[in-house]
C-alpha cells in the first residue's frame, strides 16, 4: 500500500530533522503513482502533490514517529482537506417549500435507486414530506421504477401520465408539490449513456421552470478517470450544488472522490454503499482518503505515537510532582519538547485536541516566540533557583528579566505559569496524557 511505500522510502532517514526536498519529491513519486492506481485523474494528481510536497518540505520530525509516518499523515490531511475537511455537508433545505432536489448524472449512475435513498432519509430521519417524480421518459420502466421504490419506502411519487414531456411533468409536480403542502420535491431526470446536448438541454429547461435549491450530480464511483469528464460537463452546464457518489461499496478505489471535488468545486454530499434503499450516508472525507491511500490506522498510529511520548513525559514530571519536585528544570525540559515538535503551530495541526490548548496560547498572548524566551528566562535563573523558584525575590527577579532580555512581567508569567502547571500536572496524568494539556493554558 502507499502507506507501506511512503515508509519505507523514508526509512534510511529514520531520525531527526527536517523533512528536506528531495525526500519528500521522492516520496511524492510514489504518492503519485499510488493516486493514478486509485483512479484519481492526472491534473488532480498533479496539483495535490503540488500541495504536499510545499507542506512537507522543511517540516520538523516528530521524535516519536519516522519522517515516512510523518509524510503519510500529511498526505492525509490533504487528502482530507481537498475531500471537503472535517465536516459533512447537508442538504441545503434553506427555502420556501417545495424545496426542489434534482438529480443529475449519466443512465446507470444510480440516480433513481439513490433519489429515492434521499427521499427516505428526509422522511425516516428528518421528519420531512417528501414527493418524488420521475423525468425519466426515455426508458419505458424508468417512471414505473420510481413508483415501486416509492412504494417501498413509503414516499409518494407524482401519478405517471403517459406520453406527457419531462418539462411538463416537472411541472406538474410543482403544483401537487405546492397543493399537498410537500416539503421536499425531488425530480429524478433522465440519463444517456454519455452526455449529449440533448440531455444537457432537458436538463437546463428543467431546472428554469423548478429552481432547484439543490442540483447533485450523481455519479458512479467505479466510473475512475472518465468521472472528470462527466463531472465538467455537467457542471459547464448546471449550476451544481453537489454530488452523490454511489457504489462506494464495490471495489472503487476513491479516486473518483477527489477528483469529483477538484473538478466541481462542490461538496461530495452522499455516498451511496449498497443496493437497498438504507444504503446510504453522509459523506466522511476522513473514510475515503484512507481508502485511496490503503493506509489502514497509520495516522491513527502517529496520533497516539505522538500521545505516547507526551504521556511519558507528563507521566515523569507528574511522579516528580507528587513528590513535589517539579522545578524550573522540568519546565525547560516540557517547553523544549514543544518546540521539537515544531512548535505549536505543528502541535496544533497534528492532533485535533492541541487546537483548543493553542487557541488559549494564542488568545494570552503566548506563541512560539514566547517559548524561546521563556527559555531564556529560565536560563538566567541560578541552578538553585531553577531547583526552587520561591527564592526569586522582586530584586533577583529584576535581575533575571534583565539577564534574559525580558521583563518582570514576563518572569511573573513564566512563574505563575510553572504554578498552574504544577497543579495542572496531576490533572493530565489522570486525564491520560496529551489531552490535558489544554488545561494547562486555559
Ligand atoms: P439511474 O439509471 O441513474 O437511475 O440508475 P439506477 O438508480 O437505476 O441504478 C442502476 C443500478 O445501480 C441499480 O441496479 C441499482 O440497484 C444500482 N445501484 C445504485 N446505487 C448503488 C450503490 O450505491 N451500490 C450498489 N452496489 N449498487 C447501486
Ligand atoms: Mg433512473
Amino acid at each position: 500500500t502507499l502507506s507501506d511505500r511512503l515508509t519505507g522510502v523514508f526509512d534510511r532517514l529514520r531520525g531527526r530533522g527536517a523533512l528536506n526536498e528531495q525526500d519528500v519529491r521522492e516520496a511524492m513519486r510514489e504518492v503519485r503513482v499510488a493516486l493514478l492506481e486509485a483512479d484519481v485523474a492526472l491534473p488532480v494528481a498533479r496539483s495535490f502533490i503540488d500541495k504536499v510536497t510545499e507542506k512537507a518540505v522543511g517540516q520538523q520530525v516528530l521524535k516519536s514517529v519516522t519522517p515516512g509516518q510523518q509524510v503519510v499523515k500529511i498526505v492525509n490531511d490533504e487528502l482530507v482537506a481537498m475531500l471537503g475537511g472535517d465536516e459533512v455537508a447537508p442538504l441545503d433545505l434553506d427555502a420556501r417549500p417545495p424545496v426542489v432536489v434534482m438529480m443529475v448524472g449519466l443512465q446507470g449512475s444510480g440516480k433513481t435507486t439513490s433519489t429515492a435513498k434521499i427521499a427516505r432519509l428526509l422522511k425516516e430521519k428528518q421528519g420531512k414530506k417528501p414527493l418524488m417524480a420521475s423525468l425519466d421518459v426515455n426508458r419505458p420502466a424508468a417512471q414505473e421504477q420510481l413508483k415501486v421504490l416509492g412504494e417501498q419506502t413509503g414516499v409518494a411519487t407524482l401519478p405517471i401520465i403517459v406520453g406527457q414531456q419531462p418539462v411538463d411533468i416537472a411541472r406538474r409536480a410543482i403544483e401537487a408539490a405546492k397543493l399537498q403542502a410537500v416539503d421536499v420535491l425531488l425530480l429524478d431526470t433522465a440519463g444517456r449513456l454519455h452526455v449529449d446536448e440533448a440531455l444537457m438541454a432537458e436538463m437546463k429547461a428543467v431546472a428554469s421552470v423548478t429552481t432547484p435549491t439543490e442540483v447533485l450530480l450523481v455519479v458512479d464511483s467505479l466510473t475512475g478517470q472518465d468521472a472528470v469528464n462527466v463531472a465538467q460537463s455537467f457542471s459547464d452546464e448546471v449550476p451544481l450544488t453537489g454530488v452523490v457518489l454511489t457504489r462506494m461499496d464495490g471495489d472503487a478505489r476513491g479516486g473518483a472522490a477527489l477528483s469529483m471535488r477538484a473538478v466541481t468545486g462542490k461538496p461530495i454530499k452522499f455516498a451511496g454503499t449498497g443496493e437497498k434503499l438504507d444504503a446510504i450516508e453522509a459523506f466522511h472525507p476522513g473514510r475515503v482518503a484512507s481508502r485511496i491511500l490503503g493506509m489502514g490506522d497509520i495516522v491513527g498510529l502517529v496520533e497516539k505515537a505522538a500521545a505516547a511520548v507526551e504521556k511519558e513525559e507528563a507521566d515523569r514530571l507528574a511522579e516528580r510532582m507528587l513528590k513535589g519536585k517539579f522545578d524550573m528544570n522540568d519546565l525547560r525540559s516540557q517547553l523544549r519538547q514543544m518546540q521539537q515538535m515544531g512548535g505549536l503551530g505543528m502541535l496544533a495541526g497534528l492532533m485535533p485536541g492541541m487546537k483548543k490548548a493553542k487557541q488559549a496560547m494564542a488568545s494570552s498572548g503566548m506563541d512560539d516566540k514566547v517559548l524561546v524566551h521563556l527559555d531564556a528566562i529560565i536560563g538566567s535563573m541560578t541552578p538553585r533557583e531553577r531547583e526552587n523558584p520561591d527564592l526569586l525575590n522582586a530584586k533577583r527577579k529584576k535581575r533575571v528579566a534583565a539577564g534574559s532580555g525580558t521583563s518582570v512581567q514576563e518572569v511573573n508569567k513564566l512563574l505563575k505559569m510553572h504554578q498552574e502547571m504544577g497543579r495542572a500536572m496531576k490533572q493530565i496524568r489522570k486525564m491520560g496524557g496529551l489531552k490535558g494539556l489544554g488545561a494547562l493554558f486555559g
